[in-house]
């Protein structure tokens, strides 16, 4: 999108839109204000310019990295690949992954990186170049290190990026026992943990599931409590998307239209996201998909009638423009900022419950934080206990067996028995997660009285970096 054009819908810049989050929730604060404006503000901005040869030329890049806060170390977050990168952009995504660190109770302060590239547009070999000669850069300044800054995937990243950054910071850390540490989102055979990539989508399915158990606001936007039946649209098909989609409609959820770049696809029976990603996969595109009607313009899937809107893509899609003809119920924030400040008020004056991004994406960063602990470690997560329990579960059966004399059948033994696995701990780990984040901000919402879920939340997680920062001091 054009400069010219993205002013037309948001008169702000992206930092200032949450700063304008932030405001509106340290209202509710007697803070210093010194204090607030130290939390607000980016603590160091690393803007490189670098040369990389493609083909015959050589080509200057253009990339950052953000660290939002040092409240908490290492600094955290992701690494997005997109032409749209800029320094506005890095630094208020660096700013958001402080709070959602701070509402699902991980120790690290925000941080965000970003590479100026079309990846789609590169060769796999020019994308290990750029992102090795990133990583090189990021050591020259020390600005990665498992107790510095630890990268994970964003958009136009994943699994291979990451081996690629521990490989090259290894290389030049060698014997550095904790080196894996230095980055998440790494396949599981280079010291990942399972359920890393699905993490941000399963998060997004945990945090929507939580709010539709909840009678009153069920009743607050005229639906019933429940997931299944309700009718869901999903904006982009990227990991978190694909990931998100896959859930809601694993648990009833039925997914009516999806969205992607070259437009969108709806059918009101539901789709199956599995078919979809196949016939993705076999034409290239969405489009055409068997029983379904395209829709040309993909901004257009967004105002369908449906009951939970999930923008799963980039920053901005719901804005004052379109804003009055959104029809869902509730709209859950997968991507990190898709709706303007502008939008926000026009949104809530027509009663949609929104889920914040800085809570409901940040399953993301939860199970990073357990790839990091299990790299800190060095042993997989369950691998200690995981036979020790099945044992005692055996012990425990026998003796309900003997004492109510009853044989428990093979099934449900299997069931029974079982240890729990890396996969187990992981998943078990992220659901309690988001179920607790979202009462944390449901419950402050309600006692004082605040009327949306976004101001609670940065209500929260401004109040426990305070918290922080008064126990810490100013260092002179
Ligand atoms: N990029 C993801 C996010 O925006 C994950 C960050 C991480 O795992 O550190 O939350």
């Amino acid at each position: 999108m054009s400069k010219k054009n993205q002013n037309k819908i948001n008169s702000y810049s992206f930092f200032n839109c949450i700063e304008k989050n932030f405001d509106k929730a340290s209202r509710y604060l007697s803070i210093e204000q010194g204090l607030l404006n130290q939390i607000k503000s980016c603590n160091s901005v690393y803007r490189i310019h670098f040369p990389v040869k493609i083909g015959k030329n050589i080509e200057v890049i253009e990339a950052y990295r953000v660290q939002h806060s040092h409240h908490k170390l290492p600094c955290k977050g992701g690494i997005r690949y997109s032409t749209k990168v800029n320094q506005d952009e890095i630094m208020t995504l660096s700013a958001l992954m402080t709070y959602k660190c701070a509402i699902v109770d991980v120790p690290f302060g925000g941080a965000k990186g970003g590479i100026k590239i079309d990846p789609q547009k590169m060769s796999e070999e020019n994308i290990e170049t750029i992102t090795r000669r990133y990583t090189l850069e990021l050591i020259k300044k020390n600005f990665i290190g498992p107790g510095i800054d630890v990268p994970a995937p964003d958009y136009g990243t994943g699994e291979k990026e990451m081996s690629w950054i521990f490989d090259t910071f290894s290389s030049i850390r060698p014997g550095d026992i904790d080196a894996l540490a230095c980055v998440t989102g790494k396949p599981v055979s280079q010291g990942g943990v399972r359920g890393r990539k699905e993490a941000t989508g399963l998060g997004v399915f945990y945090g929507i599931r939580e709010l539709c158990q909840m009678k009153e606001d069920m009743a607050y936007v005229g639906l019933n409590t429940g997931l299944i039946g309700k009718k869901i649209i999903i904006q982009g098909l990227g990991n978190v998307g694909y990931h998100a989609a896959s859930f809601f409609h694993q648990y009833g959820g039925i997914i009516v239209a999806l969205a992607e770049r070259e437009g969108a696809i709806y059918n009101k029976k539901g789709l199956d996201v599995h078919e979809v990603i196949l016939h993705l996969k076999n034409t290239g595109s969405i489009l055409n998909f068997p029983g379904s009607k395209n829709i040309k313009n993909t901004e257009n899937a967004l105002e369908l009638e449906c009951d939970i809107l999930i923008p799963a893509a980039l920053e901005n899609v719901i804005h004052k423009r379109n804003a009055h003809r959104i029809q869902a119920k509730i709209i859950g924030e997968a991507a990190n900022g898709p709706i303007t400040p502008e939008a926000d008020e026009i949104l809530e004056k027509k009663g949609i419950i929104i889920v914040p991004d800085i809570y409901l994406n940040a399953g993301g960063v939860t199970v990073s934080y357990f790839e990091w602990l299990k790299n800190l470690s060095h042993v997989r997560h369950g691998r200690m206990e995981k036979r020790f329990s099945e044992n005692m579960n055996a012990e425990l059966l026998q003796v309900i067996e003997t004492t109510c004399n009853k044989k428990i059948s093979n099934e449900e033994k299997k069931i029974i028995l079982r240890g729990a696995r890396e996969i187990d701990l992981v998943r078990s780990g992220l659901e309690d997660t988001m179920i607790s984040g979202f009462h944390k901000i449901r419950d402050l919402k309600k006692s004082l009285k605040i009327d949306n879920l976004r101001t609670a939340a940065f209500l929260f997680a401004i109040n426990k970096i305070v918290d922080s920062y008064e126990k810490l001091g100013i260092f002179p």
